[in-house]
């Protein structure tokens, strides 16, 4: 009877994908603890109604979850915690790469998804504190090669594909804090399933491959190894993907 979670983005309000994803996480609870958590880092796109929506909606479908929840926006001091933790080993360096910056470098072809070229990770220590001490704005990257060489390899286990060996080198130097904000998604979802005892992670199969990443992050904050699940995401008749941008259904 593991503990599952939900971990919508209020966004927007929840559509049937997001529906499913909810039920998914309840039955592989089986009895046991589905949580609802609510990832609204992202505190310019997130709004408090979306998230009263979301609540109403999970209760209208018979899949209310224990309260209090948590929200990711009240826990930022946290995040900042684990971040520090990271830079003060070196495992993490400033990004000062702009929205145009990145998409010019990413835009050339690569194999697989979209991984960041590594601009600012070749910077010279004077040159980031220069910047940073400039007001330069600044995000903060994993250095995966570096925090790889620290954890060796590791594994994790899917319910569906078995034990997997972890490649987060294939998703590149990940985002660990915004430049307005100190996390990412990465970051806080690692932290968050670990903090709140989270057995088994259900979510959809787009962001398989992000596990690969939470995975190391694991690693390096000493934290506990859940199971995952990714179950396969809805599509419409068209063979789209449910989407909040689309106001799909
Ligand atoms: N907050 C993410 C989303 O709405 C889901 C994160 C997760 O389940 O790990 O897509």
């Amino acid at each position: 009877m593991p503990v599952t979670r939900f971990a919508p983005s209020p966004t927007g309000p929840l559509h049937i994908g997001h529906a499913h994803s909810a039920l998914f996480a309840r039955q592989m609870a089986a009895g046991g603890t589905m949580l609802l958590r609510l990832e609204d880092i992202d505190i310019t796109r997130c709004r408090p109604e979306y998230a009263a929506a979301i609540e109403a909606d999970l209760a209208w479908l018979g899949l209310a979850c224990p309260v209090p929840v948590r929200r990711q926006s009240e826990h930022f001091a946290e995040y900042r915690q684990a971040l520090e933790r990271l830079i003060a080993r070196g495992l993490a360096y400033p990004c000062f790469c702009t929205r145009a910056q990145l998409a010019a470098a990413m835009a050339a072809p690569h194999a697989g998804e979209p991984a960041y070229p590594g601009t600012c990770r070749t910077l010279a220590p004077a040159e980031r504190a220069e910047r940073i001490a400039g007001g330069a704005a600044h995000g903060w990257r994993l250095d995966v090669a570096a925090a790889l060489a620290e954890t060796g390899p590791l594994t994790w286990r899917d319910l569906d594909h078995g034990v997997i060996a972890a490649a987060p080198l294939e998703c590149g130097d990940v985002l660990i804090a915004r430049k307005d904000i100190p996390a990412s998604y990465h970051l806080a979802v690692t932290w968050d399933d670990a903090l709140q005892g989270v057995e088994l992670v259900t979510r959809g199969a787009d962001l398989f491959a992000a596990t690969h990443i939470h995975r190391l992050l694991q690693a390096l904050l000493d934290l506990a190894v859940p199971a995952w699940r990714h179950h396969p995401l809805l599509l419409d008749a068209q063979g789209r993907r449910f989407a909040k941008r689309d106001r799909a259904r």
